[in-house]
């Protein structure tokens, strides 16, 4: 089944085309790598996928649901990091969770069952206690990415989640993101301008000056080049 399915999807900001007629989709329990320099359009590929711009032309389905006519279910089954860490730093990890387990619906028991078990998974669970902005950046990250993870998405999107931090940091955080997504089947779309960043994933999407260049496994993208 697919994950998610992006179709001949554009967009501009008045004359400056920023996305022109890109497809691809993401079978579901797949990791894909949206790579692509600064520019290529991977910002505004997520604020369309997350429902932040609306779309003109084309079509995108998440989890089974098109976003333009099902926009609850299709949002409900995305975890979202964003490039930039939106987080309340005066509160501590553990009121940071409630907080937006509260916003997901969560509450009681099952907000408490939750926060434990996605602290957990992002080994962030003896943090809970400190408050944000005592964390480092790679810890900050993770707590990001547990709290994408309360509502139990199905799709998990992460839009340059390594950005400013150092070579192990980062690849402590992709280690966390690959074991995540294989204990939980999840769906992720990760984009980087990092190639370093993305060698052993399930696909490969190249995005270029806002249209796809190449879509593949890394092995046959490299057969491609050589
Ligand atoms: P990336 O995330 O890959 O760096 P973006 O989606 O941010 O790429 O940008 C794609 C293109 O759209 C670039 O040419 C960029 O300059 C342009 N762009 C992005 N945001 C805006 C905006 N708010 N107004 C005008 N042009 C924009
Ligand atoms: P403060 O920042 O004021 O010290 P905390 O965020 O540490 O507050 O705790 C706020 C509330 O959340 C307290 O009731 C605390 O017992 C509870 N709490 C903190 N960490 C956890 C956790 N890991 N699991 C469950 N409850 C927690």
């Amino acid at each position: 089944g697919t994950g998610l399915m992006v179709e001949d999807l554009s967009h501009s900001y008045g004359a400056r085309k920023a996305l022109s007629n890109v497809s691809f989709s993401v079978e579901r329990g797949c990791f894909c790598a949206l790579l692509g320099p600064n520019g290529a359009g991977k910002s505004t590929l997520f604020s369309l996928l997350t429902g932040l711009f609306t779309s003109k032309s084309g079509d995108i389905h998440v989890a089974g649901f098109d976003l333009a006519k099902k926009p609850r279910s299709a949002l409900a089954a995305l975890g979202v990091v964003f490039q930039q860490p939106t987080l309340d730093m005066h509160l501590s990890v553990h009121q940071n969770m409630r907080y937006y387990a509260a916003l997901q619906g969560l509450s009681g028991k099952h907000a408490t069952r939750r926060i434990g078990e996605a602290l957990e998974q992002l080994e962030m669970a003896d943090r809970a206690g400190e408050k944000v902005r005592a964390l480092n950046g790679g810890h900050r990250r993770r707590m990001e990415i547990a709290r994408a993870m309360l509502h139990e998405p199905a799709i998990l999107l992460l839009d340059e989640p390594t950005v400013g931090l150092d070579t192990s940091t980062r690849q402590a955080i992709t280690a966390h993101v690959h074991k995540l997504a294989r204990s939980e089947g999840l769906t992720v779309l990760w984009a980087t301008h990092l190639v370093d960043e993305v060698e052993d994933e399930d696909q490969l999407v190249i995005l270029h000056k806002g249209t796809i260049r190449a879509d593949g496994t890394a092995a046959t993208l490299r057969g491609a080049r050589n």
